[in-house]
């Protein structure tokens, strides 16, 4: 929905609500807008209101495109978090000790996933070793 200010030949001004543009073209066109104080057919669009109606169904449908949105990229981290759980091997707060190990052997190949403090990751990173941090998300709910 669209308002638009319109103004008849006799200068009256009077707010008017179209789905869009297309439908105040078509009627007016056909003389279907006349004015709210004199009767003029002769009707102006003035400038249009900077307002947009958004109906309540559009809404709840908007709402719901954001809530699939975000239960899809869920669904992607989830998955991340099955791909990593079956992949690398669980080290937990073992990690910085862990990770060092493989990146000062480089024929350790190991894919590890663990739990670092902020601090040791700043220690890490002066290594040289930088972490990727991974968005972890609970997979019920
Ligand atoms: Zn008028």
């Amino acid at each position: 929905m669209i308002k638009y200010n319109l103004k008849c030949k006799n200068h009256h001004e009077f707010e008017s609500w179209f789905a869009d543009s297309k439908e105040f073209e078509k009627l007016n066109k056909r003389k279907l807008l006349e004015c709210i104080f004199c009767d003029s057919r002769i009707i102006t669009k003035s400038i249009m209101a900077p307002m947009v109606s958004i109906t309540k169904e559009k809404k709840n449908v908007e709402i719901q495109i954001r809530e699939n949105v975000l239960l899809k990229e869920k669904q992607k981290l989830i998955k991340l978090r099955n791909y990593i759980e079956k992949n690398f091997e669980y080290v937990g707060k073992d990690f910085s000790k862990k990770v060092r190990e493989i990146f000062y052997d480089k024929k350790n190949k190991n894919t590890i996933y663990g739990i670092t403090s902020p601090d040791e990751r700043e220690e890490l990173k002066e290594e040289g070793i930088d972490l990727v941090s991974i968005p972890w998300v609970d997979k019920d709910n």
